[in-house]
């Protein structure tokens, strides 16, 4: 849909904040302060404005409007299913209304059939940023509640609190906190200012994106930046350059996303990881994508953003010109 000089001026524009990403809406204040406060939020999840969504298996219930927008089906609390859930404060939106999700084995049904179970990778481009930052904190929430009930101190039953922000061991009385893991995405540009891809072991044919790794106990950011890519594609990196950061709640990754200057260009993948790396050129990039040859990335995460960046302009689809 943009011109040429449209994608120039978002591009002169870019800055992490100036333009949000998928997933990485602000404009829900978490209001951490209520979190402890029983009465607080028991009298803000009785009051007629609140909106609840359940969330069940990284999934929520979405409807598609009469004008083609999908928007996630919120309910106020005396509609919502209380039994046998928990229950997470996300937050207040900047006209007082407060947000809750509820955490259930399974979805709720609906009577009418408009309303269809979906995930973040599917719907998190199409929802409003208010509402997929919504979907993104409670789907966090929910991965990492469901994978740690446990106390890893003492092995006991954990118990929620904070309005689904603590997991607290009634035996040891440890509090754990929900969990996020640090991995790095990069777009690695050689001398020639063309773009190292890589294609993952698992990936279909044609589907190649950045590289990507988990940043290692003892590690800083940068260190990690140099390290995947050596290990992954055999590439040297010089410059490091921080770009901006995506959380992507699978289960619980914060994407932080680079640019990375490579100081050699022989490529050798590690056949583990990565099955093929290849140099593009921005020219290479359009025919492959154009042909169909090579799949674009996601196009809600990180890496279709660094790719763009680099490219230029919004990266072409298969049969456009
Ligand atoms: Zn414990």
């Amino acid at each position: 849909m943009h011109d040429d000089r449209e994608w120039d001026a978002a591009l002169t524009r870019f800055d992490a904040t100036s333009q949000p990403l998928a997933l990485t809406f602000e404009g829900v204040d978490r209001a951490a302060h209520h979190r402890m406060d029983e009465a607080w939020l028991a009298a803000a999840w009785s009051h007629p404005s609140t909106r609840v969504f359940v969330v069940s298996g990284g999934q929520v219930l979405v409807e598609d409007g009469p004008d083609g927008r999908t928007s996630l089906v919120m309910t106020p609390a005396f509609d919502a299913p209380e039994t046998e859930t928990h229950r997470y404060f996300l937050g207040i939106d900047p006209d007082g209304v407060r947000y809750f999700a509820l955490q259930k084995d399974t979805l709720p049904g609906r009577m009418d059939e408009e309303a269809r179970p979906a995930g973040l990778r599917e719907v998190g481009g199409l929802l409003s940023p208010l509402e997929a930052g919504l979907m993104v904190h409670a789907v966090a929430l929910e991965n990492w509640q469901r994978m740690h009930r446990f106390c890893s101190r003492c092995g006991e039953r954990t118990v929620i609190a904070a309005a689904g922000h603590i997991r607290r061991c009634p035996a040891c009385g440890a509090e754990h906190y929900p969990r996020t893991d640090p991995a790095v995405i990069m777009l690695v540009t050689d001398d020639k200012d063309r773009a190292l891809l890589g294609r993952q072991v698992h990936w279909p044919e044609g589907r190649f994106s950045t590289l990507a790794g988990f940043v290692e106990p003892g590690e800083s950011i940068e260190q990690s930046v140099r390290r995947e890519v050596l290990e992954e594609a055999g590439v040297v990196i010089g410059d490091v350059e921080y770009v901006a950061s995506q959380p992507w709640p699978f289960p619980s990754s914060l994407m932080l996303g680079f640019n990375a200057q490579a100081t050699s260009s022989e490529i050798t993948v590690d056949g583990e990881e990565i099955h093929e790396a290849r140099w593009f050129s921005r020219d290479d990039l359009r025919a492959a994508f154009e042909s169909g040859e090579v799949l674009p990335p996601f196009g809600i995460s990180i890496a279709a953003r660094l790719i763009e960046l680099w490219y230029g302009k919004p990266l072409p689809r298969p049969g456009t010109a």
